[in-house]
């Protein structure tokens, strides 16, 4: 028995997850470094290697541990986690990484305007000192999850008379302070994921901040960059993106064509490829190195989710598009891929750039004060 696998088996002799509260076993689960093993000592980790993540996950599932709502934890675990663990100090990392780990608190990100998602660097919302604290106004949109957030990762405008990318600063905002509203949006599926945030006179202490005033650019690189991985990387299980559509050809033989078996198996090739990609990936931002190699996987889940929903819905026909059936709800929630995260045409500019070397997008505004910039 490895020294880890001994590790999750004594917690688990400690702990039994039957009868143990839920939020107490997850405390417990940070608290003896078994949360993320790669993350540091005294903060849900081990400082480990990663590679051994899936073995210590499956063996809590297989005892029957309660999960940390992984889907509503998406922004906290995927993107809010990564950036405080590089940028945060340690009264930072100490305060908010276990409950957004066991899924206490729910995190948001407020980064995109009305008139700045693709070139987010050009965001109205200012941030003005006042004492050891920042007075905030200005407004968000598309924020998935800020109706059920207790914090926010915030890009804010600090200096407007310097070039757009270096007058921002970095902030998380306590999604209950005075001066916040969210109202929801519906979406193309009918449900309201996403909301617009309204930020008046907010006041968030200094010591909140992430990273240095003026240096939100590159804190935000780290978000961003764990985003597209955890988007791209994060739904690949072997085979899992097709599993409807390879339950609906075992099920359904009248449906069943020679075209579609050939469909559905270079589908699977492609989302093997995109699942191994990914876990490389994965590995390499768990390292604190996410890389611009994360827009290619996000691009190719994007991609193989809209072909995936698409052939599901035209092989079911009309029953796929029945109510109380899901593969229409798929097809149109996949629409969102390649928008979500960063849009496809910008994440192929990224690949072009900074992967592949080719030369840049003319940028006639980035020397210029943001303040000075037509608008
Ligand atoms: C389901 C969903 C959830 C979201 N959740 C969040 C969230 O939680 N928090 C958050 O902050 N944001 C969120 N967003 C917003 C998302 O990040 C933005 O929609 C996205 O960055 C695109 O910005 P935009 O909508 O302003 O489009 P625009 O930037 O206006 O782009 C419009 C079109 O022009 C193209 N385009 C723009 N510039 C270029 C260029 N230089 N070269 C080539 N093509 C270009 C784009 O690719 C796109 O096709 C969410 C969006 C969706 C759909």
């Amino acid at each position: 028995m490895s020294d880890l696998t001994e590790r999750v088996a004594e917690f688990l002799a400690a702990h039994d997850p039957t009868t143990t509260d839920r939020w107490e076993f997850l405390r417990a689960r940070f608290d003896a470094g078994l949360a993320r093993i790669n993350w540091p000592v005294g903060l849900g980790g081990l400082g480990l290697d990663p590679g051994e993540q899936g073995a210590v996950d499956a063996a809590f599932v297989a005892a029957g541990a309660p999960d940390n709502r992984p889907a509503l934890g998406v922004i906290g675990l995927g993107m809010a986690a990564p950036t405080i663990l590089r940028h945060g100090d340690e009264d930072q990392k100490r305060r908010w990484m276990r409950p957004l780990w066991t899924g206490e608190e729910i995190w948001c990100q407020l980064f995109s305007e009305p008139g700045s998602g693709s070139d987010l660097a050009s965001l109205s919302t200012r941030a003005v000192p006042d004492g050891d604290e920042w007075v905030v106004n200005g407004q968000k949109v598309w924020t998935s999850l800020a109706h059920l957030a207790r914090w926010a990762i915030l890009v804010t405008r600090t200096d407007p008379a310097v070039p757009k990318h270096q007058g921002l600063t970095y902030f998380v905002l306590d999604m209950t302070a005075p001066g916040v509203e969210v109202r929801p949006l519906r979406q193309l599926t009918g449900e309201s994921e996403f909301n617009e945030v309204f930020l008046t006179d907010v006041r968030i202490p200094d010591s909140q901040r992430l990273g240095a005033v003026g240096e939100g650019w590159a804190v935000s690189q780290t978000t961003l960059m764990s985003e597209r991985v955890s988007i791209g990387g994060g739904r690949i299980p072997r085979g899992g993106m097709l599993e409807p559509l390879i339950r609906t050809w075992r099920d359904r033989p009248e449906l069943r064509t020679a075209g579609l078996h050939d469909q559905l198996l270079e589908l699977w090739v492609e989302a093997e490829s995109a699942r191994l990609a990914s876990t490389r990936l994965k590995q390499q931002i768990a390292a604190g190195r996410p890389g611009p190699e994360g827009s290619a996987a996000k691009l190719a889940y994007a991609d193989l989710n809209q072909r995936i929903t698409a052939l599901e819905l035209q092989v079911l026909a009309g029953d796929g598009l029945r109510y109380e059936d899901s593969a229409g709800h798929r097809y149109l929630r996949a629409r969102a891929n390649s928008i979500e995260g960063g849009t496809s045409e910008i994440l192929r500019n990224i690949v072009a750039e900074r992967v592949l070397g080719l030369p840049g997008e003319i940028r006639t505004d980035k020397d210029v004060p943001w303040k000075d910039l037509p608008r």
